[in-house]
């Protein structure tokens, strides 16, 4: 079994943590596609009419939610000083424009886990809301966060297995509705993660294992507790359809900055990978709205592409990294997973057009150069997107996926969005040692 994936070229470069540039061989058009998933559209407005419901609510628990009305949301900012250090200092040949989508700016979470880790969170609150007749679908739902209400929650428990930023959101959206939070985190978590979610009152178990073992010791507690529910990025939908509710929100907003995107305009989102949850989310809700006018490829670290070598095997999630003697650790903690989704991966099977791996190196080099161009800090894990725009047009796998699909000459109007997942809540001090990290390599 091992010798025979060994014969795919690229899973021999990702054994060899050579940085890859990938296209999949199994995407199809959207119209072929769309038909097949497991998700659908309706699936996707249901979950953006539950945050509609949901946000009195998130502006009474959460004050800096009070400018937007309760609408956990992130920038969307041009960085052109940062597109022409690419260029200059990296090697890049970028054409078109170059965004930075700001989720690394959410509220409340400061990453991109407030879009589905917030969403599941109140997805399952108000089932047991409905369920004790708190309220109807028509309630005004700030009154959930009355003490009366808080009393009723406190009772049960949400769990969680998390590398950090998941955790996070988890944490502190359950602690704001009143659960007892239970996050179970994997060896690459950040002390200060911890910290901050211990000062919200969240119990924090340590593991010395990864991330796949974090969430299956959590499901296991969970499992054992009638009165407890278990958020599982290995197979959740929820997670998936709060992810997904970012593409309409994005369409939003590039309709508001006059930036059109259609056959002659493609766009090109390039979104960090680690289970695959958020990156796979955004994808199936972008290809909702876009069609094949969007082309997404994620990017792994060099010793954590479990989705790359998920899809390229078609093993999905029942292979992981270490088979092929990677140790799935790396600097980019919020990417730090060995295995991917159990759900993710088929769905992406057909719509996603391709990956990138990078080295940790890049990362933090990625990181200063924003910067020093736009004065924007993202966690290195987030830095992650800009390897897709700088390398699109230099790989001979990408470069024949442009010429396949007729976008050569399309490039010099594409839109290139980088899709920041992390970074406001990263502490002060933890900046100033990111800043001075660098990396052989
Ligand atoms: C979680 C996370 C990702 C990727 O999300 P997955 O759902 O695990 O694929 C990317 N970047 C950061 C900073 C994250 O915390």
């Amino acid at each position: 079994m091992e010798r025979e994936h060994m014969d795919l070229p690229v899973v021999r470069k990702l054994a060899e943590k050579k940085q890859v540039g990938w296209r999949n061989p199994k995407k199809l058009s959207w119209e072929e596609s769309k038909g097949t998933l497991p998700v659908t559209a309706e699936e996707v407005k249901d979950a953006e009419a539950r945050l509609a419901r949901f946000a009195p609510f998130i502006q009474k628990c959460f004050p800096e939610t009070k400018e937007s009305g309760g609408v956990i949301e992130s920038e969307l900012v041009p960085i052109e000083k940062m597109k022409d250090l690419l260029n200059r200092e990296f090697g890049g040949t970028i054409e078109g424009t170059l965004l930075l989508k700001k989720d690394s700016h959410l509220a409340v979470a400061g990453s991109v886990k407030a879009r589905g880790g917030i969403y599941e969170v109140l997805k399952h609150t108000e089932d047991l809301a409905l369920e004790a007749g708190l309220i109807t679908l028509e309630d005004d739902y700030s009154k959930l966060a009355s003490d009366e209400c808080r009393k009723y929650f406190s009772q049960y428990t949400i769990q969680v297995g998390s590398t950090g930023n998941l955790g996070l959101s988890i944490g502190i959206a359950s602690a704001a509705v009143g659960y007892r939070v239970v996050v179970h985190m994997s060896s690459d978590a950040r002390q200060w993660k911890k910290d901050l979610l211990r000062s919200h009152g969240v119990t924090v178990i340590e593991y010395e294992s990864d991330y796949s073992e974090a969430v299956k010791q959590g499901r296991k507690e969970s499992d054992a507790d009638p009165k407890s529910y278990f958020v599982d990025d290995e197979n959740s939908k929820n997670l998936f359809l709060g992810y997904a509710v970012a593409a309409g929100r994005l369409k939003e907003q590039l309709t508001k900055q006059g930036i059109c995107i259609d056959e002659d305009h493609p766009l090109f989102l390039y979104i960090p990978c680690g289970v695959g949850g958020a990156p796979g989310g955004v994808t199936y809700g972008a290809k909702e709205i876009w069609g094949d006018n969007v082309h997404v490829f994620f990017v792994e670290p060099v010793e954590a592409p479990c989705m790359l070598l998920g899809m390229a095997t078609g093993l999905h999630h029942e292979i992981s990294v270490q088979e092929i003697g990677l140790t799935g650790q790396t600097h980019a903690d919020g990417l730090a997973v060995g295995r991917p989704s159990g759900f993710v991966g088929k769905v992406m099977d057909p719509i996603l057009s391709g990956e990138f791996t990078v080295h940790d190196k890049w990362l933090y080099e990625y990181m200063r150069a924003l910067i020093k161009s736009e004065n924007i800090f993202i966690e290195p894990s987030s830095c992650a997107a800009f390897e897709g725009p700088l390398k699109l047009s230099q790989y001979e796998e990408t470069k024949d996926y442009l010429q396949e699909h007729g976008l050569l000459e399309k490039i010099p109007n594409a839109v290139h969005i980088a899709w920041a997942t992390g970074g406001r809540l990263v502490p002060e001090e933890i900046r100033r040692e990111y800043q001075d990290t660098y990396l052989e390599g």
